[in-house]
């Protein structure tokens, strides 16, 4: 709160500071959009100190900066208007969307924000629960498995392909990047540096129009790549949660796997992280029971059939025969039945930590035992998968 006082002192009564320390900006933008950053700012440090007192990993808060992050501004549910398909916000005026206000419901606030030159509002709505429940198409129960060669496997045998747009755009992207990167070359020569001198810190480089142009191209073929990635495992997950009564996958890593360079790519194009929060929001939704597997549980290694440990499993092995029973796996395929049986009554004994020697090596599924189905009533049934998008609009400036 002090920190917000002496900021509005500043912003209210010395226009002077903000000519002089290069922020003459300040003024043009609305006072929501600079004070929802503070009770951010305040939550953040309270998070950290909390995390401190209680001893776990705390993170300070990251300094942020206008045109380096993520754009964006709130806007209280007192300052903006919507009509039709028009939005009336403080200080820009009438800017027109791509679409209507879908939700019917007290609006409690809205956010603009940018991604690369297409401007977004998120407005968000207080609606009843019945329309956020939708209706179950069938009620398997199935086991996941995330992987590098099938983006997804399931139980049942299929094998789900990832559209792997990274990939495809590299080559684009390397041009763009390098596109650029001669730009910023050239405004270090131009400034009196050489080409690859590191620039003492608060440097600012004149930055052309052609830079700038071509950071603009650049960022919207990321733009358009998160956005195959974001399409991709949206329709999946909805999927999964709309046909499974219970769904079972793996407590990935992510981190800790990215960090092996030569799978980093891979995994960051299939989206793994997006793929777990997605199904964790979307089970509810669909009253789909969602059972995560401890990260230790050997999904890959166990046969589904018998339960032997194949310890000499190595991550290049894609297919591998049982000792005991001599049952052929596909490597994927028997994870995911693994997985599946953390979610039933058949659950192998090998899997349970007791019987491991109290090794790492233990699953900690959150049910195990048989599923019935559960079914919600009330809830309509939506197949467009557009649902995911529904707060957000493309606003034409
Ligand atoms: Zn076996």
């Amino acid at each position: 709160m002090a920190l917000k006082k002496q900021f509005n002192a500043i912003k209210y009564t010395d226009p002077q500071w903000l000519d002089e320390n290069g922020r003459p900006w300040l003024r043009d933008i609305h006072r929501d959009a600079h004070a929802k950053p503070f009770a951010h700012l305040a939550k953040a440090w309270e998070r950290f100190f909390a995390d401190l007192k209680a001893g776990k990993e705390a993170h300070a808060p990251r300094f942020k900066k206008k045109g380096r992050c993520r754009d964006s501004f709130y806007v209280a549910n007192d300052k903006f208007r919507l009509d039709g398909k028009t939005i009336r916000l403080p200080k820009i005026g009438e800017v027109a969307m791509t679409e209507e206000l879908r939700f019917k419901g007290k609006i409690l606030g809205a956010t603009v924000s940018r991604t690369a030159d297409r401007w977004f509002v998120a407005i968000e709505v207080e609606v009843p629960d019945a329309p956020f429940y939708r209706r179950r198409t069938a009620h398997e129960v199935n086991g996941v498995d995330l992987g590098v060669k099938a983006a997804a496997t399931i139980s049942n045998g299929e094998a789900i392909e990832a559209p792997k747009p990274l990939k495809a755009a590299l080559r684009r992207l390397k041009i763009r990047s390098r596109r650029l990167s001669r730009k910023l070359e050239a405004a270090k020569e131009m400034a009196g540096f050489g080409r690859d001198a590191c620039l003492p810190k608060g440097t600012r480089l004149p930055v052309s129009h052609n830079r700038q142009k071509s950071a603009a191209t650049l960022a919207r073929l990321y733009a358009r790549l998160a956005n195959l990635r974001a399409d991709f495992t949206h329709k999946l997950t909805t999927r999964l949660c709309r046909e499974n009564q219970a769904l079972v996958i793996e407590d990935v890593n992510v981190k800790g796997m990215l960090a092996n360079e030569r799978l980093a790519r891979a995994i960051s194009d299939v989206g793994f992280g997006m793929f777990r929060s997605q199904l964790e929001y979307k089970a509810k939704r669909y009253g789909t029971h969602l059972i995560i597997a401890d990260r230790w549980y050997p999904s890959s290694r166990l046969c589904s059939i018998c339960g032997w440990k194949n310890e000499a499993l190595t991550l290049r092995d894609r297919e591998w025969v049982c000792a005991e029973c001599g049952a052929h796996h596909d490597r994927d395929l028997n994870a995911a039945r693994n997985l599946k049986r953390l979610a039933t009554e058949t659950a192998l004994p090998v899997a349970s930590p007791t019987s491991n020697g109290g090794a790492a090596a233990g699953m900690a599924p959150v049910v195990v035992g048989k599923v019935t189905p559960v079914r919600y009533d009330g809830g309509h049934q939506d197949t467009s998968g557009q649902e995911e998008k529904c707060a957000h609009f493309c606003a034409h400036s």
